[in-house]
């Protein structure tokens, strides 16, 4: 399983990228991407998921 943005509510701020322990975000085609090969949903490292942690816009970063 892997998280995933609602490009469509991202505003892009760029708080995700760097709260990723699995290095999953990345700036791609003009918005914010995760990777789903590299995304680990935070398992074994953080309770939460850190992108929907620091997410300032609700329900943007999802499970996929
Ligand atoms: S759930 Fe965790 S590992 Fe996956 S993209 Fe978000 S911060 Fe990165
Ligand atoms: S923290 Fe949320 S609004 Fe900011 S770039 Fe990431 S997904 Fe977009």
């Amino acid at each position: 399983m892997a998280f995933k943005i609602v490009a469509s509510q991202c505003t892009q701020c760029g708080a995700c990228e760097f709260e990723c322990p699995s290095d999953a975000i990345e700036f791609k085609g003009e918005k914010y991407v995760i990777d789903p090969n590299k995304c680990t949903e935070c398992e074994g490292v953080f309770e939460l998921q850190q992108c929907a942690s620091v997410c300032p816009v609700p329900k943007t970063c999802v499970p996929a």
